[in-house]
């Protein structure tokens, strides 16, 4: 099978998404570039890079919530249901988007949730509406449902009638999935769903959303929590510099052989528990890419070969991918 043909029955079929921003003094800001992947039923991918790297880019293009001086190619194909036909993503209107898609067959949890929420609305009233209005619960039992909704999200129901500005970010954070939740979308987007939670909080909801890919939906967890994404990820994409650069198996990605690209590898041997040994210098600027491989500034393993922008083999795009043998004898010794 090639990048080109989509696997039958994948809910979401990405290739060759890409977005520029167009800003002052005609200058370009490539935020995504080349991305392609697939969502099968019942899959949790996530995708994991730096802050900057593109990832909420890439969530915000699925749901056309870019901004007006944003552009994308390529495609995202989300399935049809026995009710509606498949859909383009990046090329179906605002209309079509939010009257059939977001909440309905695409569920965010978004990365900025006090944003997100209805400031002079509580939580309860948010909530009971988005059950009225994306399920066939009955008007009677819109207040339990709303309260099986909160609970589901580990959202405490006394702190159901408060106001988004009384809501601590964890509160706001949790108010936010509970509300994403309600709809069950076949596919569900999470750009940072455990940010300003505690370990429990994040072990609690991350698991809440991974049983949301039950059933034959699917969910895209956007994170910088490597943790929270080993504990529910079936696959792994790193993304560096608007790319993404590996895309493998969980298991594979967090156990042995671990990690091929070396930004990748370094992402995790940056963790306190593996080698706490941080990947020198920056990410480039978005607007300001280099012409070859983006991370060859910071690559121990660069040559000239990396001034070409490598093609993914395998799932991996870099011009030097270690051979498994090469991998394990990089590992820690303690690993
Ligand atoms: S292509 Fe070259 S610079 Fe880029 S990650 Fe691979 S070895 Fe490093």
């Amino acid at each position: 099978m090639t990048t080109a043909d989509p696997p039958s029955g994948a809910v979401l079929s990405v290739r060759g998404l890409s977005v520029r921003f167009r800003m002052r003094g005609g200058r370009h800001v490539a935020a995504v570039t080349d991305a392609s992947f697939d969502l099968a039923p019942g899959e949790c991918l996530a995708l994991v890079g730096e802050s900057g790297c593109g990832k909420s880019v890439l969530a915000s293009a699925l749901l056309g919530l870019l901004p007006g001086n944003a552009r994308t190619a390529g495609s995202a194909r989300l399935a049809g249901t026995a009710a509606q036909p498949a859909i383009d993503l990046l090329t179906a209107s605002e209309r079509e988007l939010a009257r059939c898609v977001r909440g309905r067959r695409a569920g965010l949890v978004p990365q900025s949730p006090a944003a997100h929420l209805t400031p002079v609305r509580t939580v309860r009233a948010q909530l009971e509406e988005t059950v009225r209005e994306l399920t066939d619960v009955s008007r009677h039992e819109l207040r339990s449902a709303a309260e099986g909704a909160a609970e589901r999200a580990a959202f405490p129901v006394d702190h159901l009638d408060r106001y988004p500005h009384q809501l601590s970010g964890g509160l706001a954070q949790r108010a936010a999935t509970a509300l994403a939740l309600v709809g069950e979308a076949p596919l569900l987007i999470a750009d940072e769903p455990t940010t300003g939670l505690d370990r429990d909080l994040v072990d609690r909801t991350v698991d809440e959303l991974r049983r949301h890919a039950a059933d034959g939906r699917a969910l895209l967890m956007i994170t910088h929590d490597l943790a929270a994404a080993e504990r529910i990820a079936d696959r792994v994409a790193v993304m560096y510099a608007g790319r993404i650069v590996e895309l493998g198996a969980a298991a594979d990605f967090f156990g042995a052989p671990g990690p091929r690209h070396p930004y990748a590898r370094g992402l995790l041997d940056a963790l306190p528990e593996r080698a706490f040994n941080p990947i020198p210098g920056q990410p480039p600027e978005l607007g300001a890419l280099p012409d070859g491989c983006a991370f060859a500034a910071r690559c121990p393993h660069a040559t000239a070969a990396c001034e070409a922008v490598p093609e993914p083999i395998d799932g991996v795009s870099c011009h030097h991918v270690p051979t498994d043998a090469q991998a394990r004898a990089q590992e820690p010794a303690d690993a």
